[in-house]
Parts: C-alpha cells; structure tokens; sequence
C-alpha cells in the first residue's frame, strides 16, 4: 500500500464557487485567479475545469501561463504582474496573452513593441496597497499615451489592489476604493479592482471584471465571515492515515524537544503527513484534525514525515483511521482550513500553495460529471 497522504481535488466545488463569484457580481467579468499553480491545487486541471465557465484566467508570470497553453488552454489569459522584462512581449504576443502594466519601463517597451495583434492592458494604479501600480497623477499620464497606441494595447483597464478588502474595518478601503473609482471616471476607464475578499463583501468594488482568488478554492478570507462567505464549499482535503499508536502514561513528553506532555493516561496517534509535505512546522498542540471524522488535536510538534495526535478520547480510533488535516471527511464531517492557519499564526493561502509536489493530488468531479444547473 502506498503512503496514505493525499490531496483530494474536488472540481464540482470548484466550479460551485466560481458560479458563487458569478452571482455575486452578475454584471462583472469575473477572472479566475490561477497563479502559484491554482493556490496549490494544480493549475491545468483546475483550468480544465473552469475553462467552460469563465473569460479568462490569471496567473502571476508568462511560465505559468506557458503550462496552460502547453496543456491546451486557449482561454485568454492575464499577467498579473505584466512582463518582467522587454524580451518577454514577443511571447506576450504568440500566447495571446494580456497583461498588467505597472511601471514606465513596462509602458515604454510595450509602445516600442510591435504586436501581430494589440496586447489586452490593465494599467495598474496604486490606490493605497503602495506595491505595485502608478500614483494616480502619473496614471493619468500614462493612461493617454496608451489611448493614443491602439496598435499596441486595446481593451484598456484600471486595475488596482485592496490591501483591507478582508477587514471588517472599511475605513482604509473606502479611502482606496474612492480613490480608484474617482481616476476612473476621469478616464472614462473600465475598471478591475475586487479580489476575492471585496467580491464578497464589496458590491461596490464589483468592477467591469473582478480577480477572485482564494475563494475560488473554498477558503473565506473575511475577518468576519458573511452570508456568501458561509456558501463556499472546500476543493482541496488533504487526508491521511493512523499508521501507528503508542499508549503513553501520565507526564510523557511526545516528540521533538518534548513540546507537549500527556496530561493523563493517553493514546497517541502517529499521522503520514508533515512539513516535508507542506504541512505548518508552526502548527501549536491542540492544532484541530479530525480523526474518522471526529475533532481531535495535534500533540507535539510536526516532524517531517509525520505529527502526533491525541485519540485518548476516540477508543474507536486505530491504526488506519483517516485523518483530515483540513477539508473534508468522508464521514461528512468539514474541518476548514481557515480554522488549521489560525492555529499557525498564518493565512488559508500559505497552506494550501505551500503544499509539496509529493503529495499526490487526487481529482474528482469537473464538467463532465457536473450536475447541469
Ligand atoms: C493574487 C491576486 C488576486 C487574488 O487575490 P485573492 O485574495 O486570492 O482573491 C487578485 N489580484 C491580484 C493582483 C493578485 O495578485
């Protein structure tokens, strides 16, 4: 038998929370957010699964979107970050592919550069992220001398980028919002602002199109979670087994440097998965997993290959027992790996991009097999 540890992809809850950004922004372009290999969820077969859905797909770099057209994809796709250097465009230009421009350089090798056919642009705007994008004076600037190169760049954008939207303090996203809403109306420019978090919660911030990300693949990024956040189905459960148990009495210390110290009489359970496998080194004890679908709680800290948990309240629970670092059991029961990041003092994101390539991911569902609504 092979190691148990696998990354379940479920394509039906995929393309559920696509139809979720969807509703929620029935009159924008909603964008689907691919970069860093789907958020760790592989990228062509999400792709696959999306294609017949969406207009376009983006991603962070040109090598990410040279996976998707070598797997076939001819959905247009979006640079996030625009090209890295000049020598890119003529690639820019054989793929198809469109692009955010955030910097002079970008502006000036893109006007210099003569496509077969005009290059997609959204000019990006710092409106208050202070990351990537122009000062809204100097995107104005930039902005008519792209009007003025229809042979170069079409189907213009302002893009910017909510460093808040995910706050249940909207004080400083106002202020972006604002700020971005108010250029474009002086442009007469279509606009690409909501990531996941302000698709969600933002109506207002619903532009011509809309980049959701996170949400995509069943993570809610609101501080505080709302009616449409509650609606997302997890895609990825990452499941594993009990492969051995040790009976332990009163004050033995488990693991590396002894972290955790059973408080009583216990059974702990040895799990197949570890940060060798992506999983948070920083996970602390009492870090929620379900054990045959019921809560238990890790018990030391994680080794490479393997973490501990503590089944002294699940007798039932033995060698072969399924365990849910997150996701969803087979026994029904969900463990949302917004719940596991909390517990490692970081976000969804990191978890579900930082899982290794030898964690087989395992598809299931996708268009073909998807109920017709
Ligand atoms: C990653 C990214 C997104 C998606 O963000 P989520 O929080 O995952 O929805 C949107 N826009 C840009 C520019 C990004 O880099």
């Amino acid at each position: 038998m092979a190691r148990p540890l696998i990354a379940h992809i479920d394509l039906d809850a995929l393309r559920h929370n696509y139809r979720l950004a969807q509703e929620l922004a029935p009159t924008s372009r909603s964008v689907a957010v691919l970069k860093a290999d789907a958020y760790g969820h592989g990228a062509v077969a999400c792709a696959k699964a999306l294609e017949d859905l969406v207009p376009a797909f983006a991603v962070a770099a040109i090598e990410e979107a040279v996976t998707l057209r070598d797997a076939g994809i001819t959905t247009p796709i979006v640079l996030l970050e625009g090209i890295f250097s000049a020598d890119e465009l003529p690639q820019v230009d054989a793929l198809g592919l469109s692009m955010a421009l955030h910097s002079d350089w970008q502006l000036e090798a893109v006007l210099a550069f003569a496509p077969r056919r005009p290059i997609p642009t959204w000019l990006k705007v710092d409106s208050g992220m202070h990351r990537l994008g122009y000062s809204p004076a100097a995107a104005e600037v930039a902005w008519q001398r792209l009007v003025a190169k229809p042979r170069c760049v079409t189907d213009l954008h302002l893009m910017s980028h909510f460093a808040t939207a995910d706050l249940a303090d909207v004080g400083y996203f106002s202020r972006q919002h604002e700020l971005v809403m108010a250029l474009a109306e002086r442009l007469g420019a279509p606009t690409c602002l909501a990531n996941s978090p302000a698709v969600l919660a933002h109506p207002e911030a619903h532009g011509d199109c809309n980049r959701p990300g996170v949400m995509l693949y069943g993570s809610d990024p609101l501080e505080l979670s709302c009616e449409a956040s509650r609606r997302l189905h997890p895609v990825m459960s990452l499941t594993s087994k009990i492969i051995a148990v040790r009976e332990l009495a009163q004050g033995e210390p488990v693991g590396y440097g002894g972290r955790f110290t059973t408080a009583g009489p216990s059974r702990i359970g040895v799990v197949a998965c570890g940060y060798g496998d992506g999983y948070d080194r920083h996970a602390v004890d009492g870090t929620p997993v379900l054990v045959d679908g019921k809560p238990s709680r890790l018990a030391g800290k994680v080794s490479m290959d393997m973490m501990t948990v503590d089944l002294t309240d699940l007798p039932e629970a033995g060698i072969g027992s399924e365990v849910v670092l997150w996701g969803a059991s087979r026994h029904g029961a969900l463990l949302s790996v917004d719940d596991v990041a909390r517990y490692c003092d970081t976000i969804s994101y990191t978890l579900l991009t930082g899982v290794l390539p030898r964690v087989p991911r395992r598809y299931a569902g996708g268009p073909a097999t998807s109920p017709v609504d």
